[in-house]
């Protein structure tokens, strides 16, 4: 599928959740992704990415903001604290927030740099053992601890489990952002999108629908 069949999809789903769709951001997942496409995508004007890892996205992004000039990239895999200063250094956007740890140090290069990337914290909606993120009960304290930290929280994220309903998720997702007064939703995948935006998302995270299947990394 081809980007602007893309925008086609978001901008009907808006319009069928009566949304605009200036209020979604389309992250394209170029993880793993050949070179060229990736500089296909950049050529045809889209300004949003996303990279699942720090090192990998320092081996090949910076070339291209400078290139690219407005690009946002988002960090969305998870982050470890020896990595925090890279990530910042690099990303626009971490939507992988989900341990006090990781956030004290974020707050602390903050405060000595001036400088904070757009953040979201990572909800375990599914609460699989295997995944990133906070536990739905205690999401609540979380962002009270992050606030504390004088952190401002862009928005949460989920991954849903891959063999349940992705709505009933990004419902979960939705309402713990609403009674936390948290403006941004970081969910949707190329398989949801649609879903997503019905119930909510600020931004989705798109890879193999724009890219093509992911080659073996
Ligand atoms: C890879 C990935 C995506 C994109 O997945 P697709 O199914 O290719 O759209 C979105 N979010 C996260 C966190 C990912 O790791």
């Amino acid at each position: 599928m081809s980007l602007p069949q893309i925008t086609a999809r978001i901008d009907a789903a808006c319009a069928k959740a009566d949304r605009s769709p200036a209020e979604v951001t389309l992250i394209a997942v170029s993880k793993v992704q050949p070179p060229e496409r990736v500089e296909a995508v950049l050529a045809a004007g889209h300004r949003s990415f996303g990279e699942n890892r720090v090192q990998e996205a320092q081996g090949k992004w910076p070339a291209w903001l400078d290139a690219f000039r407005g690009t946002e990239l988002h960090l969305l895999g998870p982050l470890q604290s020896n990595k925090v200063r890279a990530a910042m250094d690099l990303f626009h956007a971490i939507h992988s927030i989900d341990r006090p740890k990781i956030a004290r140090r974020i707050a602390d290069i903050a405060q000595e740099t001036g400088d904070c990337p757009a953040l979201f914290l990572q909800v375990n909606t599914g609460e699989e053992d295997q995944k990133a993120g906070i536990p739905p009960r205690e999401a609540d304290a979380f962002i009270r601890d992050v606030r504390a930290m004088d952190l401002p929280i862009a928005g949460l994220m989920c991954i849903p489990p891959a063999d349940e309903t992705p709505s009933l998720h990004f419902a979960l997702l939705a309402k713990i952002a609403a009674r936390n007064g948290v403006a941004g939703l970081s969910m949707g995948m190329s398989a949801d999108f649609e879903q997503a935006i019905a119930l909510g998302a600020t931004h989705i995270r798109v890879g193999s629908a724009i890219f093509g299947d992911r080659v073996a990394a």
